[in-house]
């Protein structure tokens, strides 16, 4: 019997997982995983994402063993370790669920036609969104760019039910291609390991995510239209870094709200939406490849955003003493602002609610949405940094780090992006405090010092930095 591949990616688990499902069909699977640093285009993980993905592995390679599914780790460009795997191993059939960044798809279409010109058969599936992000138009036939319109037309499609894991089989019983060791990758931090409060927080893995969703929708979903807002309480699902990384499907998430809809009506339709504002960032993230390092509105490109350290900064090389001038002034913004960032990053800019969101993030590798948005707005708006730099940050830092939520979020924030905030809505850290904190609960549980001489002064005027932002928002093109 020739062996099935199943490529694993961003779909780390067993339930509901279509291209698992037909490989088990075919009998004799495989599963591979491959990590890619190498291939162009592909984005590097950052170092919160690189412990999820190593705990991830760890557990799906449990779940696949009780499958009698072997899990294959290899390393390197992923064109080339899945041609070497499939002809080493003369497999008839290779497998996997679709991804939908542009890099990753050309990567993909490339390894298809490879597959079947060699006479394998090669299938792939959609198990990661609830809709393909070509099959969903506009009247006129292009792109959404408005939230409302694109949840109208998607959450009326008919979303196919979740798949259970297949039955145990045999299991393949020829020799497998040597699999790599999963510690020899440096996933991990050390020197210092930084992890504690990750795994305080989180157990990566299938069984953690359908734990949490099950005890969601049974107790927060009826709440969650009032409580999603709290920081302080814990009013959301969490299923964030669990969606990110697959090991629960949109459609089993989909499938168990709408089972209480009828139930609890407003509260599943908020939740469900939130899906969809998922749904709409890989929208934007498929049609807008560059999203992450291009703003959607182009008029964007003239805010004199600043950049931290040398990043951006003017040019050195002239010779006249204007420009010797310009330069030296330049050098000393992008050092302002590299110490305004070093704040907002450690938590120290002096607005309570700000601070305490970073240092949520960075010992659980997880900020609540509210916090997110208000911290993203004072960093954007009134430390005036640009959305990019934040966008980094948060890359590295949340396990949930998205290639497509990430940067559609932030250019929200910043007003660049589609269907954005408008640019005068600046989040007031202090009245957000106040009106989503309001014990100060969670101020106080992340910030021991508060109230203190040790926690710092605010590092910019509100009220000025805010007219300045509104000022170098009105000059902007039209
Ligand atoms: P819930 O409120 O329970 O929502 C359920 C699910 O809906 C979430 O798990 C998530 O998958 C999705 N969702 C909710 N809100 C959004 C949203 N605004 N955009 C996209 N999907 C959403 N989310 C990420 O998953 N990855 C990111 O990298 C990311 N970066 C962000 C950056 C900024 C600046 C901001 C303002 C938001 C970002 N978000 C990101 C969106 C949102 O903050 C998180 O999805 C949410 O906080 C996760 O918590 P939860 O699972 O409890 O959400």
């Amino acid at each position: 019997m020739k062996p099935s591949i199943v490529w694993f990616r961003d779909d780390l688990r067993t339930t509901d997982n279509p291209a698992l499902r037909a490989a088990a069909d075919d009998g004799g699977a495989v599963a591979l995983y491959v990590l890619d640093e190498e291939s162009p285009g592909i984005r590097p993980l950052g170092g919160a994402s690189r412990w999820w993905l190593h705990h991830s592995l760890l557990t799906l390679r449990e779940d696949l063993a009780a499958l009698a599914v072997p899990l294959v780790l290899r390393r390197g460009p992923a064109a080339e370790i899945v041609r070497e795997t499939a002809t080493a191993m003369g497999s008839g059939s290779l497998y996997w669920n679709r991804r939908y960044g542009e890099a990753e798809r050309m990567l993909d279409a490339g390894i298809k036609a490879w597959a079947r010109g060699s006479g394998m058969h090669a299938e792939s599936f959609q198990a990661s969104l609830l809709h393909e992000p070509w099959a969903v138009t506009t009247k006129q036939g292009g792109p959404f760019k408005v939230f409302t319109p694109f949840w109208r037309t998607v959450s009326g499609l008919d979303f196919r039910e979740p798949l259970e894991a297949p039955e145990p089989g045999r299991g393949y019983s020829g020799r497998l291609p040597q699999s790599e060791e999963l510690d020899t990758w440096g996933l991990l931090p050390r020197n210092p390991d930084w992890s504690a409060g990750l795994s305080e927080v989180w157990e990566p893995g299938s069984a953690q995510a359908h734990e949490l969703l099950d005890t969601f929708v049974e107790h927060g979903l009826v709440d969650y239209p009032v409580n999603r807002d709290r920081p302080d309480l814990p009013g959301s699902s969490r299923l964030s870094p669990f969606l990110r990384w697959g090991q629960l499907s949109p459609f089993e998430v989909w499938h168990a709200q709408q089972r209480r809809r009828r139930e609890l009506g407003e509260g599943a339709a908020v939740f469900a939406s939130e899906l969809g504002w998922r749904e709409f960032c890989w929208h934007q993230y498929f049609h807008h490849p560059d999203l992450a390092t291009a703003n959607l509105r182009p008029g964007f490109d003239h805010y004199p955003w600043a950049w931290p350290g040398s990043q951006g900064a003017g040019s050195h090389d002239s010779a006249s003493s204007a420009g010797a001038r310009e330069a030296e002034s330049q050098e000393a913004e992008s050092q302002e602002a590299a110490t305004l960032l070093r704040a907002w990053q450690e938590g120290r800019t002096g607005f309570p609610l700000v601070d305490a969101g970073q240092r949520q993030l960075w010992h659980t590798g997880w900020m609540h949405n509210r916090v997110r948005m208000v911290s993203a707005s004072l960093l954007v708006k009134n430390l005036g940094i640009h959305w990019q730099v934040g966008e980094q940050w948060f890359w590295d830092t949340l396990v949930d780090a998205d290639p497509a939520s990430n940067p559609a979020n932030w250019q929200w924030v910043a007003g660049s992006g589609a269907d954005a905030s408008p640019f005068f809505r600046i989040f007031n850290p202090e009245t957000q405090a106040a009106k989503f904190d309001p014990h100060g609960s969670y101020v106080g549980q992340w910030i021991p010092e508060l109230g203190t001489p040790d926690y710092p002064e605010p590092v910019v005027d509100l009220k000025a930095s805010r007219r300045e932002a509104l000022d170098a928002y009105g000059s902007l093109p039209r």
